[in-house]
Order: structure tokens, then C-alpha cells, then sequence
């Protein structure tokens, strides 16, 4: 490796070192708590157990450090400036080494800063205006009871469309894991005994017991994890959480503005990027070792093509009013399927 100088401005960590204004004489950078390789927080030590990068207070914040010597590396060092020690970021993921300065991890692809961040999308409304109060229809009709005059006395009285926010995270893992599984055996044992009439008996009692034994299970498999983003949306989700919406690429969000915002009600995300990302991160691989029976033990994994995104799926909120009874359908905006509440049997008979 040559021990040279790139440009500050690809540095994952240049934009939080430029935008570290001091407040009160406080180190704010300290504050922030990010790691300035690959933008996972810091937790309360200096060292990133994510990618292993080091850090020591610079200045008004903090700058990355060499491992060997820690001296302060300059943005975009090759090099400790003081002992010479190659600088780089292990990849968090696949744990290969990329040079200080490298936007991306040279073994897997990760964008090194920005991969714990969600890109914001939303689906696309491919069921609109009459289109959805048809499909809200179709699904009151389709029930197991449908009173006579259902298609007479039913009327669509409200419509509005929801924007309901879904983290997502996608990936592929490959590797090993390690663990405990239980697994039956049976002890079968002859019990002497004496039967009714004086003569010896013999019987064959055989007994479950379980063993926990040591496996190694290989991995290679796709991730694909999703929680609804807004308390507030539970209602909606059953219906944006399902498989549906699966088949459906968001798109990427141009600004704060959704299409058709100006008719729709935005539920607003609640949490932060850094939680979701690490639930869902944590979810989806207690799901692998779950689906083998395992209590695992270790992994040896990487999680590989990792996309983490934030995207509003648009619902439309139907009111219905049959005789004197009223309910709610909710038809999901692209892939119109549909929820909520039918007409019931007594609504027909006491109205
Ligand atoms: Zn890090
Ligand atoms: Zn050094
Ligand atoms: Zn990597």
C-alpha cells in the first residue's frame, strides 16, 4: 500500500468531522459519538466494536486514531503518520480491510458510512379513486356471508389515504453456525413385577429424554425483515406487513414530499434509523438459528448486500355505512389488498 493523501471530502467520516460546531466549549463531536469508519455509534469507549476503528479526542471532537501507536491520523492517511502502520476500516460485515479513505469495503461492497442509515422510498399508488373503493368492494362481497342487498344498501361513504412508514432490511448471509440442538432419545428399561395370580411379570417401559447435542449448521440464505415504523399505524399492519408488498420496489423519496401527500395523512416514523437497523439486524439472524432449533453458540457469519430502507406504503382508509351499521376497509394502495370490518349477519336482521 502506497502511504499517500486522499481527498478529505471522500472520508466516511468527513462530514460529521465538518460538522462539529463547538457549544459552550463542548466537544460536540464527543457527544455525537459516532464512529467516524463506518458511522455506528460509539457506545461509552473510543474504539467502534463494529469495525474496530480507534479514536482519541482532537480538537473540538474527535478524529480516528492509529491501533498500533495512537498518534491522530490525518483525513484520508494511508499510513500512521508516527509509526508508519497501515490505516484502514474493517469491514463490519465481511471484516475485510479497506484503506482509510474508502468509501466502500473492497470485500463486499458496503457503503461504509451510510450502510446503518435507511434510504427513504415509498410505494407507488397504482390503486386510486374508484379504483379503490372497488377493491374495497370486491373484498366486502367476497366474505362468507353477504346479505342479499350487500350491493343495494352499501355505500362508501369516506375515503382517505394513509401513509404508513415500514423499515426494511434486505440481505444475504452466508457461513456457519454453531450451537446446540435437542434431540430424543428413549431408554427402554424391563420392569419385574408379580401379577394377579402370583405368577412373575415382565414389562418394557421405554422413556423419552432429551440430549443437547453440538452441530454445525451451514447458512446461505436471503434476510428479509420488516416492522411497522409508527405505533400509530398498528392498525394498518397486518395489511402493509404482508407478503404483497414483497413483489413491489419502492421508490426513492425525491425530498420530504410524497406524490400525493397534499390528499394523504403521513403517520410519522418513530425511532431512529440506529434501533430499527439493529432490531432488525438482530431479528433476522435469531430467525436463522430459530428455524434450525438451535441454541446457537456462535456464528460465523457475514451478512452480505445489505440494503436498509424506510418506505410509506400508501393505504387508503374506506368508510362503509350498511343499513344502520357503519365499519372500516382498508385497501393497501399498490397491491390492493384489503382489511378491516364486513357487515355483519345482525346488521341485516335489526336494522
Ligand atoms: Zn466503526
Ligand atoms: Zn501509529
Ligand atoms: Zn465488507
Amino acid at each position: 500500500m502506497t502511504c499517500g493523501t486522499v481527498g478529505a471530502a471522500d472520508l466516511p467520516g468527513a462530514a460529521a468531522r465538518r460538522s462539529l460546531p463547538s457549544e459552550g466549549g463542548a466537544p460536540v463531536g464527543l457527544a455525537l459519538k459516532q464512529c467516524l469508519g463506518c458511522a455506528a455509534p460509539l457506545g461509552e469507549g473510543l474504539t467502534c466494536e463494529h469495525c474496530g476503528a480507534r479514536h482519541r479526542v482532537a480538537g473540538e471532537g474527535f478524529a480516528l486514531s492509529c491501533g498500533r501507536c495512537g498518534d491522530v491520523l490525518p483525513p484520508g492517511a494511508a499510513c500512521c503518520p508516527g509509526c508508519r502502520a497501515p490505516a484502514g476500516i474493517d469491514c463490519p460485515e465481511c471484516r475485510a480491510r479497506t484503506p482509510a479513505g474508502g468509501r466502500f469495503c473492497q470485500g463486499c461492497g458496503l457503503e461504509l458510512a451510510a450502510y446503518r442509515r435507511a434510504r427513504r422510498g415509498h410505494l407507488p399508488v397504482r390503486h386510486a379513486g374508484e379504483a379503490a373503493g372497488e377493491r374495497a368492494r370486491a373484498w366486502l362481497g367476497s366474505g362468507w356471508f353477504r346479505a342479499r342487498d350487500q350491493a343495494d344498501h352499501l355505500r362508501l361513504i369516506d375515503r382517505e389515504l394513509l401513509w404508513a412508514p415500514v423499515w426494511r432490511l434486505r440481505a444475504r448471509v452466508e457461513g456457519t453456525l454453531l450451537g446446540e440442538v435437542a434431540r430424543t432419545h428413549y431408554r427402554t428399561t424391563t420392569v419385574d413385577g408379580i401379577g394377579p395370580d402370583g405368577q412373575p411379570t415382565q414389562r418394557v417401559v421405554s422413556r423419552p429424554y432429551e440430549v443437547m447435542e453440538q452441530v454445525e449448521r451451514p447458512v446461505a440464505e436471503a434476510l428479509d425483515e420488516r416492522a411497522a415504523a409508527s405505533p400509530d399505524a398498528r392498525e394498518l399492519d397486518d395489511l402493509v406487513l404482508a407478503a404483497g408488498p414483497a413483489r413491489v420496489e419502492a421508490a426513492p423519496l425525491e425530498g420530504p414530499a410524497l406524490p400525493g401527500d397534499a390528499a394523504g395523512r403521513l403517520f410519522a416514523p418513530r425511532g431512529d434509523d440506529e434501533a430499527a437497523f439493529t432490531a432488525l439486524r438482530a431479528r433476522a439472524l435469531e430467525g436463522l438459528a430459530a428455524a434450525r432449533g438451535l441454541r446457537v453458540e456462535q456464528r460465523r457469519l457475514q451478512v452480505l448486500d445489505l440494503r436498509f430502507e424506510l418506505a410509506f406504503h400508501p393505504v387508503w382508509r374506506l368508510v362503509w355505512r350498511y343499513r344502520r351499521a357503519h365499519g372500516v376497509v382498508r385497501v393497501h394502495a399498490t397491491t390492493g389488498d384489503a382489511a378491516g370490518d364486513r357487515p355483519s349477519l345482525l346488521a341485516q336482521w335489526f336494522s
